[in-house]
């Protein structure tokens, strides 16, 4: 077995970002909008933030109350896609119960979209792949980019994907299947979950599940990526049993080190892509 290790492609794409950034006479800006304050959600973008200090990207936190209204957070959206000083835009996920997450969403500029989660950016990733839409959504791409980084083949294998969310299960089966995988796609309503993850040449679990996946459910040989986030006191632990499926894997990545860290990097990236963008684009037209 060997480690996928998140932390090391973290650091070879920041190294990367700095060289680009360093080039840009307009450093980019990341804003990142941060609603209430859920612990991890806060952890997460301060960590943002640190990444970003190491490249040279600027970092904006805009910090607003649990109870914001939908509509002072659509303002606060709206001013961030009008200041041309923005490059680009995160709303850290969740929002609280009563704001309407698609509506935030579809408010971003797609032109800012940090997360590609606009429809637009979506849909061009979807169409085509990550460069039409210039960004990708930043956990699966992450997942992308790391096994691409340890030379696992993609195409022609079964990748099996636990998870069906908009922002990692659905687009990294995107991702798996804009690359040539034959991919499934499980979830919770799925019956005989063992049956499908034993089929996998490649399996991504994003559920939010201590365990869930053990041994007996992995096929030998199998490449795992656990991108579950599981706070047990001050411990984090994925979604696989790691102990006993990294005995059976042929690659698996750790739980912290793995998919976290290459998360923010490959926001930063679509941050930096952004910003190249728009400077390109008001290039032309001043032509
Ligand atoms: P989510 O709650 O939106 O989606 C969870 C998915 O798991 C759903 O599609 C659901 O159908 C499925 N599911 C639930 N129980 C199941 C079961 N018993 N068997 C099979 N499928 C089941 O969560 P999410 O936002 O996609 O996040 C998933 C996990 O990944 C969480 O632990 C989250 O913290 C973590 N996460 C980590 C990163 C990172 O950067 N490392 C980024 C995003 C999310």
């Amino acid at each position: 077995m060997a480690l996928l290790d998140g932390k090391k492609l973290a650091q070879k794409i920041l190294k990367e970002l700095k060289k680009q950034v360093s080039r840009m006479k307009k450093k980019p800006v990341l804003a990142m909008v941060l609603v209430g304050d859920d612990p991890a959600s806060s952890i997460y973008v301060r960590r943002k933030g640190f990444f970003c200090a190491e490249t040279g990207i600027v970092s904006k936190t805009l910090k607003l109350p649990a109870d914001v209204s939908e509509k002072k957070l659509l303002k606060v959206i709206s001013q961030l896609n009008k200041d041309k000083n923005i490059s680009a835009i995160m709303v850290q996920l969740p929002l609280p119960k009563h704001i309407n997450k698609i509506k935030i969403i579809e408010a971003i500029d797609p032109g800012k979209d940090a997360d590609c989660l606009h429809p637009e950016n979506y849909g061009k990733f979807a169409q085509v792949d990550e460069s039409y839409s210039v960004v990708a959504p930043a956990t699966p791409f992450g997942i992308v980019r790391l096994l691409e980084e340890y030379k696992i083949k993609i195409e022609g294998k079964h990748a099996v994907v636990v998870g069906r969310s908009n922002i990692v299960g659905k687009p990294a089966a995107q991702l798996l299947l804009n690359r040539g995988a034959t991919v499934t796609v499980c979830h919770r309503h799925t019956k005989n979950l063992p049956a499908f993850t034993r089929q996998a040449d490649i399996l991504v679990v994003a559920v939010g599940k201590k365990n869930l996946i053990k041994a007996e459910m992995v096929k030998k040989g199998a490449v795992v990526v656990d991108v579950g986030v599981n706070r047990v006191g001050k411990k984090i632990f994925g979604d696989v049993d790691f102990d006993n499926v990294s005995k059976k894997a042929s690659f698996i990545t750790p739980v912290p080190g793995g998919v976290g860290p290459t998360t923010i990097a490959t926001l930063l990236w679509n941050t930096v892509q952004l910003a190249r963008l728009a400077k390109a684009t008001a290039k032309r037209a001043k032509k």
